[in-house]
């Protein structure tokens, strides 16, 4: 259900939108996924044929495709005033704006990853903060240390 899996060149949202505005399942679907689409439905809600999704405050938001969530990602994330911020703060800033889509979370963070400045301009923490000095000690045992692993 990531955004970049559309196999069928429908949006992934095309199935709750046709269920809530014609009370439609898709072809072959058994009474299982009848069950699990009727609940993930309850949670959306259709306007002149735009679908919304209800968020946790009562403030909807706009579903889009894949196409769409892509513009969005890259526009927020690295455009005109993009602050690159990372996959969890680009979600959450979307969503913000008020923009949906399932698994955005998961594809907010692998766009991040392949974010080319992010790579290169990126905290590289692994680095040392500075260069370790080794003291050197007179005769063995003079004295005492305490090596710290973090
Ligand atoms: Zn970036």
């Amino acid at each position: 259900m990531t955004i970049e899996d559309e196999p069928d060149r429908n949006p992934w949202y095309y199935d709750i939108l046709n269920y809530l505005q014609h009370g439609k399942f898709p072809q072959g679907c058994e009474e299982v996924d009848k069950k699990y689409l009727r609940k993930l439905a309850s949670k959306f809600f259709v306007s002149r044929s735009v679908l919304y999704k209800r968020s946790h405050d009562s403030i909807l938001l706009k579903c889009v495709d894949a196409k769409e969530a892509s513009q969005l990602m890259q526009e927020i994330h690295e455009g005109e005033c993009g602050p690159h911020m990372n996959g969890h703060l680009l979600a959450r800033k979307i969503m913000r704006l008020g923009y949906y889509w399932l698994m955005m979370e998961t594809d907010c963070i692998k766009h991040v990853c392949y974010c080319h400045q992010c790579q290169i301009y990126g905290d590289k923490i692994n680095a040392q903060p500075n260069e370790l000095h080794l003291m050197t000690q007179p005769w063995p045992f003079s004295m005492w240390g305490i090596d710290v692993m973090a």
